[in-house]
């Protein structure tokens, strides 16, 4: 390799963690061009740049694969076996609907919620260690469980993100893309505590602390920051001199009420492409899992987030990633009957994923190649 190519792999904007301690010999002892030799020099041949845009059945009965290398500039492909693991890419999709596959509409998967709320803007970065939160969706009747999620949450600058947000979003993207992402969130902030505990909590607090202000002393019990208390008060309209002495029990009541129930409007979702995964494809009517192929066309496959498969946070998209590649990897190899490495380079299999490495660093491609590799040996 070049070494004005080596210090491009090694530049200030791939690492902003590590880029100094790389400019010692860590890339020279196996570095990106390494790392593509060696899946060449196990028959795994990678294709760069490339996007396939459209795929048919030849006469011959193979794929036809047109594959565009630059603008204007294409090339054809034949291949015996096709395996789409194009992830939520929309070309992907319809290259599955080219070959008479069926889609069930994409939308968004794993996503934050935009609240209508200045005040709750003004509290960006805190954090709450477990809360349980409630989806109610506009024009949306049914209810499912799911709609009810208890983890924990963050507030952003423009919203509500965090494990129980990106789950409650993955449960609802269906009926949340129907309502526009319109409804209400309601949270209760002491998910382990009775109302009425919160309510003999309050009345304690007041005897306790009778001459202090209600808003610089908050409940230890709550586990709530001073803000996110403040920010509670300022709903209620308490009145930031006010004692504990001084607050009335219609007020207790009420805070309680808030804790355990306070409402937010959802004006939508976090930004377009902000979402980590997309819900909708290809059927899984229509695919054995046995082999990852498709019921509709022999010799076709299809692995990954291409499928009507989504999962929550916590790795379960890749794992669907990785073992539908897996399966389908190792189907392909039994039917094209591969015994040996060397044999690859004269099989005209045709991976669409396996084959493109758009960027060297992206770790979901080599994962493939992983497992094709896997496959072969
Ligand atoms: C920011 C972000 C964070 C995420 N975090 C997590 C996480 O923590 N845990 C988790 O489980 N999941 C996570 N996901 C989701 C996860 O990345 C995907 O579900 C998973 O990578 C899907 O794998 P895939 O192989 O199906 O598709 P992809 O990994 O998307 O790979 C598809 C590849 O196909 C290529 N391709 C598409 N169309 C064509 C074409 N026409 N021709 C040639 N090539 C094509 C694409 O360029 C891409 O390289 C995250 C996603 C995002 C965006």
């Amino acid at each position: 390799m070049q070494c004005d190519e080596w210090a491009l792999y090694r530049r200030k904007e791939h690492y902003p963690r590590g880029h100094k301690e790389f400019r010692g010999p860590f890339f020279n002892v196996h570095g990106p061009m390494d790392t593509m030799s060696w899946f060449s020099n196990h028959g795994v041949e990678l294709k760069t740049g490339k996007v396939v845009a459209s795929a048919s059945i030849s006469t011959g009965g193979k794929f036809a694969l047109k594959i565009q290398k630059l603008i204007n500039c294409f090339e054809h492909v034949e291949a015996n076996y096709l395996l789409i693991a194009s992830g939520s890419s929309r070309q992907g999709f319809s290259l599955a609907a080219q070959l008479g596959h069926s889609l069930i509409d994409p939308v968004p998967s794993l996503f934050t919620f935009k609240i209508e709320d200045p005040q709750l803007a003004e509290l960006s970065g805190v954090s709450f260690p477990k809360v349980r939160a409630k989806l109610k969706l506009e024009n949306i009747q049914r209810h499912l469980p799911q709609y009810t999620q208890v983890g924990p949450m963050l507030v952003t600058h423009w919203g509500l993100s965090g494990p129980v947000i990106l789950r409650l979003s993955a449960w609802g993207a269906r009926d949340l893309f129907a309502s526009d992402y319109k409804g209400l969130l309601i949270v209760d902030f002491t998910p382990d505590l009775h109302l009425e505990d919160v309510k003999r909590i309050l009345t304690r607090h007041k005897s306790q602390f009778m001459k202090q202000k209600v808003h610089s002393s908050c409940p230890s019990e709550f586990g709530l920051v001073k803000r996110f208390w403040k920010y509670l008060l300022d709903r209620e309209e308490i009145n930031d001199e006010i004692l504990w002495a001084s607050i009335s029990n219609k007020s207790l009541a009420s805070i309680s009420y808030l804790l355990k129930q306070c409402i937010f409007k959802i004006l939508g979702k976090g930004q377009f492409k902000d979402e980590f995964v997309t819900a909708g494809g290809v059927p899984l009517s229509e695919v054995s899992l046995k082999t990852m192929e498709s019921k509709i066309h022999s010799r076709l496959f299809f692995a990954g987030e291409v499928l009507n498969v989504d999962g929550v946070t916590g790795g379960f998209n890749f794992q669907n990633a990785w073992s539908g590649g897996y399966i389908a990897g190792t189907s392909i190899g039994g039917l094209a009957n591969v015994k040996h490495i060397g044999m690859m380079n004269h099989l005209d299999i045709w991976l669409s994923t396996f084959a493109y490495i758009h960027q060297l660093s992206n770790q979901y491609h080599t994962t493939y190649q992983r497992m094709l590799l896997h496959w072969l040996l």
